[in-house]
């Protein structure tokens, strides 16, 4: 039977907005698939083996939470998850847990905070949060479609030169409310601003992280499809609205 294995990386801090969700809705569409799954949370100070996994999540979280990681993410924890992402395995990374990746994350009090530098993107606290619903179109080598999600956030992220994003902005502010950019887009790693959580609104994007995993784990592998009918009329119906500027 073929099988994913998740790490779920600090839920206890890294939890906002039903973030969690989008772990229940890759276990769900893998065992609807009867792909087998396992799931394992690494807590903060928690020794973990990053090679036994094939995913892995990040949620998002506040300043405060962010700074608390910062001790755990000292010494072999960084080499760790450096060495994972560059061994091709599949990351999804909301916000604060987007923001961990780059290099440093600048707070609005003049507090830097340095991150992984897996990926060469930093991240400054803007005056202004951005809060809203927003879609983002996935770049064309991941299928063009739209994302739908909802941002809440201060930080403003800018990626290095030759960097890819994830997708170009449709409405909202997305890495920095000035280039028309969102998320990166980096090996197997989609680093993300969408909370929601992001997965069950859009099946599709749920789906290219599966089969990303899937194909480093087993070479080649489809996906068989599902029957996302009601799951897409959800996702139209909220990009719809979101356009004629309903919510
Ligand atoms: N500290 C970050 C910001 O406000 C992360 C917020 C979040 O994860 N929602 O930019």
């Amino acid at each position: 039977m073929h099988s994913l294995s998740i790490c779920h990386l600090y839920p206890e801090v890294l939890n906002l907005y039903g973030d969690r969700g989008n772990i229940i809705c890759m276990e769900k569409r893998l065992l609807w698939r009867g792909i087998d799954c396992s799931v394992t949370p690494v807590r903060i100070g928690d020794s973990a083996d990053f090679t036994k996994f094939d995913l892995f999540f990040i949620g998002g979280g506040q300043d405060f939470e962010q700074e608390v990681l910062l001790q755990d993410l000292k010494g072999s924890r960084k080499q760790d998850l450096i060495a994972a992402i560059e061994d091709g395995r599949t990351f999804l990374c909301v916000c604060g847990g987007y923001q961990m990746l780059g290099h440093s994350y600048e707070t609005a009090a003049g507090d830097i905070c340095e991150f992984l530098g897996a990926i060469d993107l930093k991240t400054v606290a803007g005056t202004q949060r951005r809060i809203d619903n927003f879609a983002f179109r996935l770049e064309e080598g991941l299928g063009g479609q739209t994302v739908v999600g909802y941002e809440n956030h201060s930080g403003k992220t800018y990626l290095g030169k030759g960097v890819s994003p994830l997708g170009t902005i449709v409405k909202g502010g997305g890495n920095n409310s000035e280039d028309g950019t969102e998320g990166v887009h980096y090996k197997n790693v989609f680093g993300t601003y969408s909370h929601g959580p992001v997965l069950p609104k859009n099946p599709f994007f749920c789906d290219i992280l599966l089969e990303t995993a899937l194909k480093r784990k087993y070479g080649s592998f489809t996906l068989d499809e599902l029957d996302d009918r009601i799951e897409m009329r959800a996702h139209d119906q909220v990009l719809d609205m979101l356009l004629k500027g309903r919510i």
